[in-house]
């Protein structure tokens, strides 16, 4: 552990390397073209596949949501407002692809077509003025028409109605999601943030909002709001700096697999961390280690965030917020020590900040490694670290071996032992979460 200045610049690219997996879904075109229906009367839509993941919010029964993908037993569904998450297969009932009538109108000249209401939305093709189109539904100045099988939308006044009509065969799903006119969501800060022209990390700045800023939500583009300020002022944020009306947290895993784990590789970009005698870097072994754990984590069944998962630079504000958005059941961060001289120190340690809501995981984890590792255990520590020490989920910091010593080195550098320390971590949060420590 290098300590390291504490910007606060906080970097949007956390938000990339958390969400991938969740904004995947939200490029993809409605081409399924199958739908569901809510059956119980409050559905929970949750962030994963599993009753693990962290709820985003809830539908009324009767919602008709558009199917993305299924896993398991579990859709994943887009939701009236644009956003993507999961639902249990059994709670919702699949329907068929109905008729419709739709009015027939002619474009007045050439016009894009969307995917959602808005001139953000991804684009799907042109059409030439004089093209006759279905027009499925009306709102808010857009019309939905029927395109390639499915349904996506053009602005209403590129259109003149030729007041015939006639019937179209497309997915129920896509009409019912759109007539659930898109409520204005409210959304707040979690910490201070740019508003930036566009959806990404160059975009130039709008303008900076304060940590608990209210903004409502326009619209999403992959993993980013188009959002207003309350000085109305529009620009995008990154989705991860927000909490949404609606998101409850999750019941207290009482075991591993129906854990959330958030695993904190320390340094990383031009934050190198220590270094060993030879000059390797700590950011690269911290990472290594990380990762090696996540894989066994995920094995056991655990929902496993990184805080980072490449070589980029994260400042240390934003970690802990990573664990706190997700409700962490436990958030472990990776580091190796070193000494002034080389060679003069070895073995590791486990930190814990806070001795009501840390101390038990620390105990247990130490434990774990102890009774396994041939590196001495230098045993469990006190340790005022910022991404203990500004975390409301139990943490642990592990200094894992000193990267100066020669002798640490060869285990911190060895595949091996990442596996054993993966192993024995598994082993340690498991006894944790039977022991009945955690709240
Ligand atoms: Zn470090």
């Amino acid at each position: 552990m290098r300590k390291i200045k504490q910007l606060r610049r906080w970097p949007l690219i956390l938000a990339f390397s958390l969400l991938i997996g969740m904004s995947a879904a939200t490029t993809v075109v409605l081409a399924n073209n199958q739908t569901l229906t809510v059956t119980s009367s409050v559905l929970n839509v949750r962030l994963g596949p599993g009753l693990s993941y962290e709820t985003m919010g809830q539908v009324q029964k009767g919602t008709s949501l558009t199917i993305l993908q299924k896993q398991n037993s579990w859709y994943q569904v887009r939701l009236a407002n644009n956003r993507v998450g999961w639902v249990a297969s059994w709670l919702v009932h699949q329907d068929e692809a109905t008729t419709n009538a739709a009015k027939v109108a002619r474009l007045k000249t050439n016009a894009n077509v969307r995917q959602y209401a808005t001139n953000t939305a991804k684009q799907l093709g042109t059409l030439s003025a004089g093209t006759a189109v279905n027009v499925l539904y009306q709102q808010h100045g857009w019309s939905q028409i029927a395109y390639n099988n499915t349904a996506a939308w053009v602005a209403s006044n590129l259109l003149e109605t030729t007041g015939t009509t006639t019937n179209v065969s497309v997915a129920q799903t896509t009409i019912a999601t759109a007539k659930t006119a898109t409520p204005t969501l409210q959304a707040t800060t979690m910490i201070a943030a740019n508003i930036r022209s566009a959806a990404g990390l160059n975009a130039p700045v709008v303008t900076r909002v304060a940590k608990a800023a209210k903004l409502t939500v326009l619209n999403q583009s992959g993993d980013w709001y188009h959002v207003r300020t309350a000085d109305n002022r529009t620009g995008y944020i990154a989705s991860w700096i927000l909490t949404m009306p609606g998101t409850t947290a999750n019941k207290t895993a009482t075991k591993l697999s129906e854990a959330t784990i958030v695993l904190d590789p320390g340094h990383g970009g031009t934050d190198t961390g220590a270094l060993s005698t030879s000059g390797k870097y700590e950011k690269t072994y911290t990472l290594q280690l990380a990762q090696a754990v996540g894989a066994k984590l995920q094995a056991a069944g655990a929902n496993v965030i990184y805080t980072r998962s490449n070589d980029t630079f994260v400042d240390l504000a934003p970690r802990p917020v990573v664990a706190a958005k997700v409700h962490a059941d436990a958030f472990i961060s990776f580091h190796f020590d070193s000494t002034a001289n080389a060679n003069t120190a070895s073995g590791f340690t486990t930190y814990y900040y806070n001795g009501t809501k840390d101390k038990a995981l620390a105990a247990y984890v130490n434990k774990a490694l102890g009774s396994n590792l041939t590196l001495t255990d230098r045993g469990v520590a006190f340790g005022n670290y910022e991404v203990l020490r500004d975390n409301d989920q139990p943490s642990i910091l592990m200094e894992m071996g000193y990267i100066n010593s020669d002798k640490d080195f060869r285990l911190i550098s060895s595949a091996a032992y990442h596996q054993q320390v993966a192993s024995d971590i598994v082993a340690g949060l498991n006894n944790y979460f039977q022991s009945g420590h955690h709240q």
